[in-house]
């Protein structure tokens, strides 16, 4: 079968339409409109078979962090395909990749952090994160400690474990989740569900209700809590400043692991390496993916404290790996991902030269007349389109204002997500200043065309 011209949308979509099924997609919405099709990325620039580009704004989904087109990772992956295409790490096993990679990310992480176990994305990040946290407290003797708890509207990944621990109601209704023994709390999102209270008293009172949570579920049954330090996907859910250190203070009273979801927030996108470490969470497990590898290649990992991995370890066998996991292609490149990273020190950039003048600009688009608020930290930003500023009213879901928002940028050259109407932006770390004033003057485009059809609503 012959593969259609690059330039050819249209029987690119046409095979699209015949045979591929996307994930998180109206496909009926979607084989009615065809998909774009993006052909090509350099530096924070994507390009379709039509030769349109655009500015990713998003990072891909949150991980191209240190953008396209970078050579070194081209070449590591081709040398590491030449010299060793795949072993594994069963049978007392590893190789110099998979190795290397272990201890790069123990210098990288927090003091405490020295062992990782590989995965190949978030998803399978949680899901290991799930059977180790039940199994740590199966071995010091607490096998009845197996409930996690977690947050409506997280997001943890999409396999049955890691959707569970979600709480995106809308994904449980799909193929019977969530598990047993998995419990969800209210999320600290105070633009929209804080009512009359002050960020400071909304961020208490959600925080609390974990200790409400482990007193209603009994301690000696709940193994761990699990959050994101910033919510991503479920809309850039910035906690107010009450939050974590209620929430750490409750996890260290009641005996329960706290396990950091850093997917998003980890690989400098907050400006320190991990989101822990902004807000000093100081966790018991971290799931990681995404900006490991820059997203070039699929990997995750599951980062363990020293006291939950030499437990593991004196136990003995751990029934629990994939075919793939420390796959050498894989860790390969993230070894030299998180060599960029440290080279061109763009952690510390994003902290103290790109992240501010991103935050300044990204904060002037509150003047908007649709924007209720515009917050940011690092590079990972969210901003709420509202029918009402003043009343933190939301526009009805029927409007899809979000929906055209999304659609508009594109139209404009620029990549963002909108999550229900709150938009969201994560670009890759290595964007320039010129290129944030382009984002922004692109993003303030496409405000003005939402708020002239919201005008016709
Ligand atoms: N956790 C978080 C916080 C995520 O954002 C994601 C992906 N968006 C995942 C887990 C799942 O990762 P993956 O898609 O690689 O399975």
């Amino acid at each position: 079968m012959k593969m259609p011209d690059m330039s050819d949308l249209a029987s690119w979509q046409s095979i699209d339409r015949a045979h591929h099924i996307h994930p998180f997609t109206d496909q009926k919405a979607l084989r009615a409109s065809g998909s774009r099709i993006i052909c090509k990325g350099e530096g924070v620039y994507l390009q379709d078979v039509e030769g349109n580009r655009y500015l990713d704004g998003m990072a891909g989904l949150w991980c191209v962090n240190v953008g396209y087109g970078r050579q070194e990772l081209v070449t590591a992956a081709t040398r590491q395909m030449e010299e060793l295409a795949y072993y594994n790490c069963f049978f007392n096993t590893s190789t110099p990749a998979a190795t290397r990679l272990s201890q790069l990310l123990a210098q990288v992480t927090p003091d405490g952090f020295n062992q990782c176990f590989f995965t190949n994305s978030g998803s399978e990040a949680n899901d290991t994160v799930l059977r180790f946290g039940r199994h740590y407290w199966a071995l010091k003797g607490k096998p009845e400690k197996t409930i996690f708890i977690s947050r409506r509207n997280a997001y943890h990944g999409s396999t049955v474990a890691a959707g569970s621990l979600g709480g995106m109601a809308w994904m449980h209704s799909q193929g019977g989740l969530p598990i047993p023994d998995i419990a969800h709390i209210d999320q600290p999102y105070w633009y929209h569900e804080g009512g009359d209270e002050t960020p400071e008293e909304f961020g208490i009172r959600v925080a609390r209700q974990l200790k409400a949570k482990i007193r209603e579920l009994g301690p000696d049954r709940v193994a761990a809590f699990i959050a994101e330090p910033i919510q991503g996907s479920g809309g850039v859910i910035i906690p107010p400043s009450t939050y974590w250190p209620e929430i750490k203070r409750i996890c260290a009273e009641n005996e329960i692991l706290f396990i950091a979801d850093e997917v998003i927030c980890g690989f400098g996108r907050t400006g320190k390496w991990f989101g822990s470490e902004f807000y000093d969470l100081k966790p018991d497990m971290m799931s990681m993916a995404k900006g490991l590898s820059s997203g070039y290649v699929p990997i995750g990992a599951v980062m363990m404290s020293d006291e939950v991995a030499d437990t593991l370890v004196a136990n003995g066998f751990l029934s629990h790996g994939f075919t793939y996991s420390g796959h050498p292609l894989a860790c390969a490149v993230a070894v030299r991902n998180i060599e960029i990273m440290l080279n061109e020190r763009l952690v510390e950039r994003v902290e103290s030269d790109i992240g501010p003048y991103f935050q300044e600009k990204w904060a002037s688009l509150k003047n908007h007349a649709l924007v209720g608020e515009a917050r940011s930290i690092g590079l990972i930003a969210g901003l709420e389109m509202v029918k009402d500023k003043s009343r933190r009213e939301k526009f009805p879901t029927t409007a899809r204002v979000g929906l055209f928002f999304r659609e508009a940028a594109f139209r404009n050259g620029l990549v963002l997500r909108a999550i229900g109407d709150t938009v969201v932006a994560s670009p890759p770390l290595v964007i320039t200043h010129a290129e944030v004033d382009e984002l922004i003057e692109k993003l303030g485009r496409t405000l003005d065309e939402t708020e002239r059809y919201v005008r016709t609503l």
